[in-house]
């Protein structure tokens, strides 16, 4: 067994009381057995805490494969031209079953980005854990008070789903989506709700090169469209999301690839988390982000797989190992940013990731050979290991 906040226990235990939550954690022979709990072995298996996902879209669960430009551009709009031929209900079906697939790969939390209501209608009713942020978009400053009243009202109808473990969010899209007034306002919003607040950040090179100097493939299709600049002088992603309020330490940075000393520190001063997702980072863009230098300024993080249209199957423990390769982390350290480094970034570490007293009975079982250390083979293993999920106590695989 592997608590995360703790050592591993060679023959451990766990007591999840009727309410879901950890009872009790320990050697086997020191944990109770009351008469009418329900009990199972796992024999040749790991125990740990669910794993969390901290960067997700599982709206867009089933394109997998669908979607395989190298130009990050031409990706985007056939993803969107895909998303065009779904109707709700199938866009409920998508989300239902992307949260079965993530508890079938061990994780427990999910934090997810999308604008269709899908995710968290299907996490409210699946009875899941984690976020859903809702998406918002809009390149006219000027409409922004449009803009902002149909959002008000998607995100009132779709707080009646934030209930339980289900959190609601708000995700001011990307720099080449999303205009400074856009940005500001979802801020003011979130601030006043005290939502956290998700967004893709100097993700593509193209980003930063259009609040540099309005060039690259964003500056051009923007042109199209009659808008001729973004910012009014040359500025970072990061520093452009500072300037409108959306980086605080509620806030969940997605991928940040192309950050410098002066950007980390901005987000260190404003205690952002960071959504590391390693191959979707080198699938679109060919590039890592400094996600070891995050860690060292002491930043939040976590592992995050991007959607099936980018990395197919989600495979958190492959992110995982594709983070550790970058970082040199141990296997401890890694399984924990899997885990309570995960739920620390989505600010839910009081309640999950790891197998403590009191916290919700999220765990996952994974099957390993009994020659290598636990956690390096709990890091090997593949999808088809995880023999058994539980969220809040009750068994989801
Ligand atoms: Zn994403």
């Amino acid at each position: 067994m592997l608590p995360i906040d703790a050592p591993a226990i060679a023959d451990g235990a766990v007591l999840v009381d009727d309410r879901g939550r950890i009872a009790v954690v320990g050697p086997n022979h020191a944990v109770p057995r009351p008469a009418d709990a329900e009990s199972r072995h796992l024999a040749d298996a790991a125990l740990l805490p669910g794993l969390v996902n901290t960067h997700t879209h599982l709206e867009l669960t089933g394109f997998a494969g669908m979607a395989e430009e190298a130009d990050f551009w031409e990706w985007i709009k056939h993803v969107i031209a895909l998303k065009a031929t779904r109707t709700d209900e199938d866009f409920f079906n998508a989300a239902s079953r992307g949260i079965r697939e993530c508890w079938a790969a061990g994780v427990t939390t999910i934090c997810d980005m999308g604008n269709t209501g899908s995710v968290i209608a299907a996490m409210h009713e699946l009875r899941a854990n984690g976020i859903a942020q809702h998406e918002a978009f809009d390149m006219h400053a000027e409409e922004t008070p449009t803009v902002m009243k149909r959002f008000s009202r998607e995100l009132d109808r779709l707080a009646q789903h934030a209930t339980g473990r289900v959190a609601i969010g708000v995700a001011p899209h990307a720099p080449y989506t999303v205009s400074g007034a856009l940005y500001q306002a979802v801020s003011d919003l979130a601030g006043a709700h005290g939502v956290s607040i998700g967004v893709h950040v100097a993700e593509p090179a193209d980003e930063s090169a259009l609040l540099r100097d309005f060039t690259g493939i964003f500056a051009d299709a923007l042109r199209a469209r009659g808008i001729t600049r973004v910012s009014p002088e040359p500025v970072s992603p990061i520093a452009w999301l500072d300037r409108h309020g959306v980086l605080t330490s509620r806030t969940i940075c997605a991928h940040a690839i192309h950050t410098d000393a002066a950007d980390t520190v901005i987000m260190v001063r404003r205690g952002v988390a960071i959504a590391h997702c390693p191959r979707s980072n080198r699938r679109h863009h060919g590039a890592d982000a400094p996600v070891a230098r995050y860690v060292d300024r002491g930043l939040r993080a976590g592992i995050g797989t991007d959607s099936e249209v980018s990395v197919a199957p989600l495979d958190l423990m492959a992110e995982a190992r594709a983070a550790r390769k970058l970082t040199g982390w141990t296997a401890v350290e890694t399984l924990r940013v899997l885990t309570l480094g995960g739920a620390e970034a989505l600010g839910l570490d009081a309640s999950c990731g790891s197998l403590e007293v009191g916290k919700w009975g999220d765990m996952t079982a994974v099957r390993i050979p009994a020659s290598k250390s636990p956690e390096d083979a709990v890091l090997a293993s593949a999808i088809a290991d995880v023999v058994a999920t539980w969220s809040g106590g009750r068994s989801v695989h």
